[in-house]
């Protein structure tokens, strides 16, 4: 075993250690509006909207033209390749509106999943072939972050070692092709929480899951200054008859984190996996109100738990266009305060509310 590599050298290091921490800079977090054109076409079919490209552009328009406040709450936002290249209705393309908010533009690199064969229905996540090149290209596009989704699945027999080992190492591959192409690459492994699974199931596993990740970047001299983490909370699974306390699912969740994230990494961007948009908020405030060692920032990364309430406002009317901004302004605010623990639940009323998010296994 050899000890000797090379990290970044200190412009580089410099250059994505600054893009990591803007994103996780105090009171603020991540829009995920990287739905691929099926993952949208769900969410516009359930408002009764057709899924063209058209009107895909005009919902993402509504978020990106909300009230420039919105850059107080949201640092970031994960595009998908169609939007990266769409434009206003007065041609002012997506990533500009962002960078008028002062908001940066990200990217979901990742093409899907695909079956591990052999294995008891777990997945990894393909995308490398061409990752370098296209990451050149969107780096020079304006994106300075990407995303790479893996799933874990929990049941009887799983994760199994191969998923656990190919998982890892796809995304440790992902994140080192990200950061020789100037891009922080948030590490997203999600476990996901279909099953009937306790607290205690989850948090082992997102334990596990954690320490083969961080093993794996360790191996790919990946330079965890510029890096950012997208896991899962851990809650109990999603058919577990007790519905477990913020205070419990904050303690699993930052038990499992202290275990296994290294106190390099500079932040952990909540998914929300299918809570609803007001217990998303109420997790992370409680996340961020527990006591104890926690050396990275933590917030969110939310995609459901920031646009359920827009959709329903919108309906797809432009004359309802207005309703929509609002709402993920509510949601943007309730969850910048819960990124500080100063959300009080309640507070802050979406159109969704508490409407479950959950997808069985969930998709991109
Ligand atoms: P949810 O917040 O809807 O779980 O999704 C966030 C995301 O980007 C998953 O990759």
């Amino acid at each position: 075993m050899t000890t000797h590599w090379n990290y970044p050298d200190p412009a580089l290091q410099d250059e994505l250690r600054k893009i990591a921490n803007a994103i996780v800079a105090p009171g603020k977090g991540i829009l995920a509006a990287d739905e691929s054109v099926s993952t949208m076409g769900k969410r516009l079919t359930d408002i009764g909207v057709e899924n063209t490209e058209e009107n895909r552009r005009k919902y993402r328009q509504l978020l990106f033209t909300t009230c420039p406040t919105i850059g107080d709450y949201i640092s970031g936002v994960i595009l998908f390749h169609e939007t990266l290249y769409q434009k206003a209705d007065d041609g002012t393309p997506f990533p500009e509106l962002l960078k008028q908010r002062g908001i940066i533009p990200g990217i979901k690199v990742d093409t899907g999943v695909v079956p591990l064969f052999g294995s008891n229905d777990e997945v990894t996540t393909q995308g490398l072939d061409d990752l370098a090149k296209r990451c050149a290209q969107y780096k020079k596009d304006g994106c300075h972050f990407a995303k790479w989704r893996c799933v874990l699945k929990i049941n009887e027999h799983t994760p199994s070692l191969q998923a656990l080992e190919e998982n890892a190492n796809v995304l440790a591959r992902y994140a080192s092709i990200c950061q020789a192409n100037r891009i922080v690459p948030i590490v997203e492994p999600e476990v996901l929480p279909d099953g009937a699974h306790d607290l205690e199931r989850a948090q082992k596993v997102t334990e596990t899951v954690l320490a083969f990740v961080y093993k794996a970047l360790a191996d790919h001299n990946v330079f965890l200054e510029g890096t950012l983490l997208k896991p899962n909370m851990v809650t109990g699974g999603q058919s577990h008859p007790v519905k477990f306390s913020p205070e419990d699912v904050a303690r699993a969740t930052v038990t499992a984190l202290q275990r296994t994230v290294p106190a390099a990494v500079p932040g952990i961007t909540f998914l929300s996996g299918g809570q609803s948009e007001e217990e998303a908020s109420v997790n992370l405030n409680a996340i961020n109100q527990y006591s104890g060692k926690k050396p990275w920032a933590l917030t969110f990364s939310y995609g459901r738990a920031l646009q359920a309430s827009v959709l329903r406002a919108w309906g797809g009317k432009d004359e309802q266009f207005k309703d929509g901004q609002d709402e993920l302004l509510k949601r943007a605010k309730a969850n910048s305060e819960a990124s500080l623990g100063k959300y009080a639940a309640g507070t802050i009323q979406g159109k969704a509310g508490d409407a479950g998010l959950f997808v069985k296994n969930h998709a991109y």
